[in-house]
């Protein structure tokens, strides 16, 4: 077997739990049912689904965000919950990079954009020296299709999709293997979500960085991705080929999200 041959991202039966209110009125929420789901290298894999059927859930537990309840998961092979030492998950935080709905929501608003990257590209070593760095922040402008004259702006002085765009360049900043991208795009008009997906495309393809896109939106994700899952409270229940699915979905559910496009 090559190295190729090992999905980048596999999990099996992956479970997530919530218990939420008080000593009087406890809930258990399950927001995921077991969840297997493998991710070759370089492939891009929409997940699509209803508002509250665990996709979130599933991409923080992929970023170790949060704790699974129950099940595995492998990363390149290797069993990620069973490296708990530091250094592995520093790397693990390296190697997969969330990208979330609101570019804005994490970016510090007294900070200008050049600090942004300054930080990821520290701790990747992969600037050391003033001019180096500066080097370094030019080429990621570059890669995302920003001037570099934007490094000098805040947040605020950027619309969504240039936002974007910089949530982009901070996930590259240190080399990542896997994005794990949450609705990335649902807060941009269509034109520029075309930009941005173009650019993720790209990037993806260029550096062989496999994605787990999630997005309610069909066109998007036919039009990015390789593979479609779809998830129905907390669980897989469809997933092949993008074309071939939406061209011949079997779940009912699955039917009633395309029949639910204009
Ligand atoms: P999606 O991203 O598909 O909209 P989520 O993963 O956000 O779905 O949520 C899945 C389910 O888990 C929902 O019922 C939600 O209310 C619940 N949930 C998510 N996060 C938490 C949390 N931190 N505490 C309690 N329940 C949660
Ligand atoms: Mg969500």
């Amino acid at each position: 077997m090559t190295p190729h041959d090992t999905p980048v991202l596999s999990t099996r039966g992956l479970e997530k739990t919530f218990t939420i209110g008080g000593t009087l009125s406890r809930k258990r929420v399950r927001a995921l049912g077991g969840v297997d789901l493998d991710i070759a290298h370089g492939e891009i894999v929409a997940l699509v689904g209803e508002s509250g059927s665990g996709k979130s859930t599933l991409a923080r537990c992929l970023a170790r965000l949060e704790q699974p309840s129950a099940g595995t998961f492998l990363f390149e092979g290797e069993d990620v919950m069973a490296t708990s030492k530091r250094r592995a998950t520093r790397e693990y935080r390296s190697a997969v990079q969330m990208i979330f709905q609101d570019p804005f929501g994490s970016l510090n608003p007294v900070h200008r954009v050049g600090h942004f990257l300054e930080r990821p590209l520290r701790i990747h070593g992969a600037a050391s020296g003033r001019a180096a760095m500066e080097q370094a922040k030019q080429r990621l402008m570059q890669k995302v299709g920003l001037p570099a004259e934007m490094l000098e702006r805040y947040p605020h002085e950027l619309s969504g999709g240039q936002r974007q765009r910089i949530a982009i360049a901070r996930a590259l900043a240190v080399n990542p293997r896997l994005i794990l991208a949450d609705e990335p795009t649902s807060m941009l008009d269509v034109s520029v979500r075309i930009g941005v997906l173009n650019l993720m495309r790209t990037l993806c393809e260029e550096q062989g960085i496999s994605m787990l896109y999630i997005t309610h939106d069909l066109a998007s994700a036919r039009y990015l991705a390789d593979r479609i899952v779809v998830m129905f409270a907390g669980e897989f229940v469809e997933g092949g080929d993008a074309m071939e699915l939406l061209a011949n979905p079997q779940h009912p559910y699955t039917r009633l999200l395309i029949s639910a496009v204009p």
